[in-house]
């Protein structure tokens, strides 16, 4: 299993200026070893039912995908200023248009890192951090594990987020 550094030199253009930027990625190879397919029982609590599931199967990196409907939901947004978590409750009913995340370790336990695209009976969308108190009314999921290095989680000091250390 080899560890992948990839930089790379991007040219940007902002109006007639060309900046020069050095991002860089860091990733490792990771391979699918089984997916787990069903449904959550209405009322549960989407991102702890998941979270056990992970728990159950011993699922410790993976990534997760999901639809369906909530009663009500718990979004998270980051304030990148104050490097805090805003939580808000949207308590109505919608669609989950769209549940995406992964799997990975945080103090040696599985965590789930999700975002979900609500959309009420407009069609208009709401998103963001997929908190704990978002109830299920349905939810369809599909949870795949991999094989490879372990992804743990730790405070960040640029962001202030718990990324991972790699
Ligand atoms: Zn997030």
């Amino acid at each position: 299993m080899g560890e992948k550094l990839a930089v790379y030199e991007k040219l940007v253009s902002r109006g007639r200026k060309t900046i020069r930027t050095n991002p860089m990625a860091v990733y490792k190879e990771v391979k699918p070893v089984a997916t787990f397919m069903g449904k959550l029982k209405h009322g549960a609590d989407i991102l702890e039912e998941l979270t056990k599931v992970c728990v159950e199967n011993n699922v410790k990196l993976g990534k997760v995908e999901a639809i369906g409907a909530v009663k009500k939901a718990r979004i998270g947004y980051y304030d990148q200023n104050t490097k805090t978590y805003n939580f808000f409750e949207l308590d109505r009913h919608l669609e989950i248009t769209n549940l995406v995340g992964n799997v990975s370790l945080k103090d040696g336990e599985p965590i789930i890192h999700a975002h979900i695209t609500l959309s009420d009976e407009k069609g208009n969308a709401f998103g963001g951090h997929l908190a704990a108190g978002t109830e299920v009314f349905a939810c369809e999921f599909c949870l795949t594990s991999f094989e490879g290095p372990e992804f743990n989680r730790g405070l960040d000091e640029q962001t202030r987020l718990p990324l991972w250390k790699m």
